[in-house]
């Protein structure tokens, strides 16, 4: 049975009880950043309130509660991307961080003339830290093409892989457009000419379980708040290898194991990668966000948000004139889309004033707006609390703007 109990669920997340504009706040920005069940509310009161204290260094009481919530989370963590080491789990402070970690620590490993291949439906955070890579080592950055249904052109993919190829990075998810990319098969073939293999999984670990060993994956990054989790924290996994091939990213605190003004030596996995004081109520909130999803279940999330992109899309594409980006049959609850003549962000802008958050613009990845050749699109983005109601009420609200834009 599939089915999931949405009024209980809903309770659990106070902010969706609250009007915008006189209106039910109904939230279809989840792309950006989720909402935040009372369960991992509750973890941060009580870390603050109970056991506040920097980890891994006090003999104190608090300091070894601290330590032990802390490095428990990483195990919660690990388990749910099954993870075969917990030193393989880093918290980081979101994928934007994560990226940057790995992107920076190849620049010891890439020679001019090296080449390294981006996806043509990337997000800013995967692009840029790449770009200046390239820059530091004169390493040559190649895209995989996409097609009009906002899907990789795979077969191009192969073309430009080589033995030159050192990495290859791409979202598991769009999150512009929801496509659910074939990384499996990015993954086997990049391994084929010995390049590692880094995944993007913001938009996808809100929806997606990804088995880091069944990918044989050797990076994949995520963001705790895209996930019911807080800001300001997420992951990155790294396959032993290839996390001991890499430099420490920061120095600092923590990530040593002897300073002495003649030498300084690094401290072991993961600490090696986590200088200084993390966001510790963050990783702890996270681990509660990853076991309140894993209780609902991510079957049953999965086919849930299934029905309503189906039910989303349907409803939208009556309106005369809309159109959808992204149309591939693989795809995540993301609905993005324009209505000829009318600019994306006056569209946002009537929504929001009836108490309906979409996000309008170029979602942080201005090659796929550049493909398409538009300004940007009207973002509509569902998690497992939205319903079919709310997805009426957007349905309405685009008419209402329709009308008055037209
Ligand atoms: N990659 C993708 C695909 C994203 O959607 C986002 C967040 N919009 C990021 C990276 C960056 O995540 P964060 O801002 O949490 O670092």
């Amino acid at each position: 049975n599939l089915a999931l109990n949405i009024e209980n669920i809903r309770n659990d997340f106070p902010i969706l009880k609250r009007k915008v504009n006189g209106y039910p706040l109904v939230y279809f920005d989840n792309a950006a950043t989720s909402q935040t069940p009372q369960q991992v509310i509750d973890a941060i009161v009580d870390y603050y309130s109970n056991y506040n204290a920097n980890i891994h260094r006090g003999v104190h009481t608090l300091s070894q509660e601290a330590t032990d919530k802390y490095e428990a989370a990483r195990k919660t963590v690990q388990t749910h991307f099954n993870a075969a080491k917990s030193h393989e789990i880093i918290f980081t402070s979101g994928t934007t961080h994560g990226i940057n970690l790995v992107a920076s620590g190849f620049a010891s490993l890439l020679e001019e003339g090296d080449e390294v291949i981006v996806s043509a439906l990337e997000h800013h955070s995967n692009i840029v830290p790449w770009q200046m890579l390239c820059e530091k080592t004169g390493a040559l950055l190649k895209v995989i093409p996409m097609n009009n249904e906002g899907e990789l052109v795979v077969d191009k993919f192969q073309q430009l892989l080589s033995n030159k190829t050192k990495v290859v990075f791409l979202n598991h998810v769009s999150n512009a457009l929801g496509t659910i990319n074939p990384i499996e098969k990015i993954i086997t073939e990049a391994h084929k000419v010995g390049a590692a293999v880094l995944i993007d999984g913001a938009q996808a670990a809100p929806h997606i379980k990804a088995d880091v060993q069944a990918l044989d994956v050797d990076f994949y990054v995520a963001s705790a708040h895209k996930m019911c989790g807080p800001t300001g924290v997420g992951v990155l996994y790294g396959k032993e290898e290839w996390l001991n091939k890499l430099p420490p990213y920061q120095g600092g605190g923590e990530m040593i194991a002897t300073v002495s003004f003649e030498k300084t030596t690094y401290a072991d996995l993961p600490h090696k990668f986590e200088a200084g004081t993390p966001n510790i109520c963050g990783g702890i909130a996270f681990g509660v966000a990853l076991d309140y999803m894993n209780a609902i279940g991510f079957d049953k999330i999965a086919s849930y948000e299934e029905e309503l992109l189906h039910y989303g899309t349907e409803k939208l594409l009556k309106i005369e004139g809309l159109k959808i980006y992204g149309t591939s049959t693989k795809k995540t609850a993301v609905i993005s889309f324009n209505i000829e003549g009318i600019h994306p962000y006056d569209i946002g802008t009537i929504v929001d004033k009836l108490g309906i958050a979409v996000r309008t613009g170029h979602h942080c990845a201005q090659p796929i707006m550049d493909f398409y050749k538009i300004p940007g699109t009207v973002r509509a983005s569902f998690l497992f609390y939205n319903t079919k109601e709310e997805i009426d009420l957007l349905v309405e609200a685009v008419k209402r703007a329709k009308s008055m834009l037209q």
